[in-house]
């Protein structure tokens, strides 16, 4: 069975775009369970990078409301998809795809948070802090290669505020896209694991996205995760955009987490129908192939069960309990 970090298969749908690899009526074939499923509210964004350096600037901030009328009718078809709602960590079972309620970017969140809790009665059990671009909220990595994600100042008294209030009401916050000032903070703050859905390990491809060793450090002293982003400009080295990427790379990055903080803060992130992965892997149905690859790298049964679901299931039931 295997728990998913991150997808953004309503965005999609929004923007009528082809669906690529959340074909949901094909999840059996990938013994694929669900996960979390993003709200993301576009930006307007710069082609791809080609290049092997590159320093992209990041879209201007998106007003409440704009925010708000998107993230409504992304809702509406969230509502629509063949899932259940997952709000308790035994949602998950084989045969049936549950759905977390993710917003990628806080901007549709009133910055008094007084919309928060009508959020959260409509099921949203995961907030990211920020898309990349800076909301009232927090600042996010521009993507950048090589860079870390030591891009700017923290959390905002507001974005303070919104990560009590998520602990509080039992919402996931997610650290992915936040830079490495609001990281901290978020660390020094947050009663919950610490949790990155869609991150890669910056000391193996160095793009502004990916985990510098301390703050997976931190991630793993809270008992967190680090969801593994299948996007190939954050697994190769070059950091090239290039579909052209062997599975292993995703191994390769699992491993390294594995490693330094524990194979009990690793699991799968994704970012299916939000990025540029691997052509050798053909979305949800073709998973196994990807659990194969682990398999011949040498990790067993329990590694494995770990790495596709009983992390994800441990660090939510700790987190909305
Ligand atoms: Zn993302």
């Amino acid at each position: 069975m295997i728990i998913d970090g991150h997808n953004d298969l309503v965005s999609r749908i929004w923007r009528n775009e082809e669906i690529r690899h959340m074909h949901l009526d094909r999840s059996a074939d990938g013994d694929f369970a669900g996960g979390f499923f993003a709200l993301y509210i576009p930006s307007p964004t710069p082609a791809p990078p080609t290049t092997v350096h590159y320093a992209l600037p990041l879209p201007d901030p998106l007003s409440t409301e704009e925010a708000r009328r998107v993230a409504d009718e992304m809702y509406e078809i969230f509502r629509t998809l063949p899932v259940e709602l997952a709000t308790a960590a035994d949602d998950f079972q084989p045969g049936r795809v549950a759905a977390i309620l993710h917003i990628e970017g806080a901007e549709p969140i009133e910055p008094d948070l007084s919309n928060l809790e009508e959020w959260h009665e409509r099921g949203l059990r995961s907030l990211g802090l920020v898309w990349s671009r800076a909301n009232a909220f927090a600042e996010g990595v521009p993507f950048r290669f090589p860079s870390t994600g030591d891009t700017g100042p923290g959390l905002t008294a507001a974005g303070k505020e919104l990560v009590r209030r998520c602990n509080d009401l039992g919402i996931l916050v997610d650290l992915s896209h936040l830079n490495e000032a609001g990281f901290w903070d978020v660390a020094a703050l947050s009663s919950a694991p610490l949790v990155a859905t869609h991150s890669n390990v910056n000391a193996l491809c160095a793009s502004s996205r990916n985990l510098t060793d301390a703050q997976l450090d931190a991630v793993g002293a809270s008992g967190g995760v680090v969801g593994i982003n299948f996007a190939v400009s954050f697994l190769r080295e070059d950091g090239h955009n290039d579909a052209d990427t062997p599975l292993s790379e995703i191994v390769r990055h699992a491993t390294y987490v594995a490693e330094r903080i524990g194979v009990d803060h690793v699991a799968l992130g994704s970012d299916f129908d939000g990025a540029l992965v691997s052509e050798h892997l053909d979305g949800i149905a073709a998973l196994p192939q990807l659990v194969e690859e682990f398999r011949t790298a040498g990790w067993d049964d329990d590694a494995v069960a770990k790495l596709t679901h009983r992390n994800w299931q441990r660090v939510l039931a700790e987190t909305w309990r």
